[in-house]
């Protein structure tokens, strides 16, 4: 009983926790290489924003800078080589950013562990190579699980200047002493998806419009430059598809695992029952994106990237499959967009913080949401639709094999899809008003789950298939 009043009082303690969505949507969907969002678009963004500050501070160093050593720790030092994790820091080190790293970059690096560059810091060459970046300590004292500490070295090997940079997930960053940038407040602040509703209510907007306006109001850009940027990133989901369906081979690592997205494509066409063509299209649309994703091909973080194939996957069917006009795509991708806030406001979004639940789950149920507002139905339903994808993958545990984004991760995209699209079917064939479990209690026993759920199931490639497979 004991046990009982103490979770009542902690769930009662986290309800009172009031702070609205904040997150602009270009921080939660980016682009970048994958195979991982906090292993590689994280890592590669910490090395970017080193060198800058570096340059920066360059005139402070009282001992002339010689190298860069970067320790990577947690789940990073687990599951970091078939990350591409060195590689990922490296480049940023190197000046790339996520979003202009040119095609085959990462895997250029990665090939080439012996070779040294250079990069200038004023007129000072530092040197910089995959030896400098060392595997360290798993388990850790870190407030993060993805530590990585980026230090420049003297020539003596002392240290002039370091940051401890923690990849939360996403693609997001944070440091010690971070503090969270000031952005503008939403015009119409909710902290869940009853408060969304309420505020729909009150306002008579349409979610798509009330997220438009919190973005304007948050980042003080345009709606044309907003619409512009959503654009952008539906096309290159569109190409990402593209490109995975046209390519064929064994993607990288040990596992010998094959392309098999352009195979399910071909074999769709071949099928005479309606049902079953449209179902082995949208698996072959989601290993597209996975399989891209794994090879280190650029893609849209959604909101990871080991997830980065499920929504894509139905947006490509939703325009050429069901052939649903540009504008109530760019909409159902909007009312996508708010089940990521939620999820990741009062959840969280990484597989290293709560598993694959909170990767493949929140990505099932914002694709869930996108094909549901797409298709004209009201909030409640999107909403409902949402819960139901996210509910069916609670407890979902994160154990890539060999530390790879491919197995089970590639297939679990096309399951996700699957389920999202089946989510949609159950949501809309019911009364929304009978719809027992809300979105927003999903999303709490995500974060639960997630909070008591063994850390060698969150990314460490240290239990579950990562483990059985590997041993048989
Ligand atoms: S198992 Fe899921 S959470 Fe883990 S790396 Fe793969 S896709 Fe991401």
């Amino acid at each position: 009983m004991a046990t009982l009043n103490t979770l009542f009082h902690e769930h009662k303690k986290r309800s009172l926790i009031v702070s609205p969505v904040e997150t602009s949507i270009f921080d939660l969907l980016k682009c970048g290489p994958g195979p991982s969002s906090s292993h590689t678009i994280g890592p590669m963004k910490a090395g970017y924003d080193f060198l800058c500050l570096c340059r920066e501070k360059l005139p402070e160093f009282t001992q002339k800078p010689d190298h860069f050593l970067v320790r990577l720790y947690g789940s990073l030092s687990a599951t970091g080589k078939g990350h591409g994790t060195c590689s990922a820091v490296l480049a940023g080190l190197l000046g790339h950013s996520p979003e202009k790293c040119p095609a085959g970059l990462l895997k250029n690096l990665g090939n080439n562990p012996d070779e040294h560059y250079t990069q200038l810091l004023g007129d000072i060459p530092i040197t910089l190579s995959l030896r400098n970046i060392i595997y360290d300590t798993v388990v850790h004292d870190f407030p993060y699980n993805n530590t990585l500490v980026i230090s420049l070295m003297d020539m003596k090997g002392e240290a002039l200047f370091e940051r401890e940079y923690y990849s939360v997930g996403g693609g997001f960053i944070q440091w010690k002493g971070w503090k969270a940038p000031e952005f503008g407040k939403p015009v119409h602040p909710y902290q869940s998806m009853k408060d969304l509703q309420n505020r729909l209510e009150e306002t008579g907007l349409t979610l798509h419009e009330l997220l438009l306006d919190n973005e304007t109001a948050i980042t003080g850009k345009s709606r044309v430059e907003i619409l512009q940027y959503l654009d952008e990133l539906i096309e290159t989901m569109i190409m990402g598809v593209k490109r995975g369906l046209s390519k064929e081979g064994v993607l990288p690592g040990t596992l010998n695992v094959h392309r098999k997205a352009g195979v399910l494509y071909e074999r769709a066409k071949t099928l005479n029952i309606f049902h079953e063509r449209f179902l082995t299209n949208l698996n072959a649309y989601a290993m597209a994106t996975a399989e891209e994703n794994a090879d280190g091909g650029v893609i849209v973080t959604t909101p990871t990237c080991g997830a980065s194939g499920v929504l894509p996957a139905l947006l490509y069917a939703m325009r050429y499959d069901m052939h649903i006009g540009d504008r109530a795509v760019r909409e159902g991708f909007l009312a996508a967009v708010a089940i990521g806030f939620l999820a990741k406001h009062n959840a969280a979004i990484a597989g290293a913080e709560v598993g694959c639940q909170g990767e493949i789950g929140v990505a099932s149920a914002m694709s869930a949401a996108m094909l549901t507002h797409a298709r004209g139905f009201s909030a409640e339903y999107t909403a409902n639709a949402a819960e139901v994808a996210l509910e069916h993958h609670l407890g979902l545990t994160c154990d890539p094999v060999g530390g790879y984004v491919q197995i089970p991760c590639i297939e679990r995209n096309a399951v996700g899809a699957v389920k999202a699209y089946n989510a949609f079917l159950l949501a809309i064939s019911e009364d929304p008003k009978s719809h027992r479990v809300s979105l927003d209690s999903a999303i709490e026993a995500m974060g639960e789950t997630g909070r008591e759920m063994n850390a060698k199931f969150k990314e460490t490639s240290l239990g579950g298939l990562a483990v059985s497979m590997v041993n048989c």
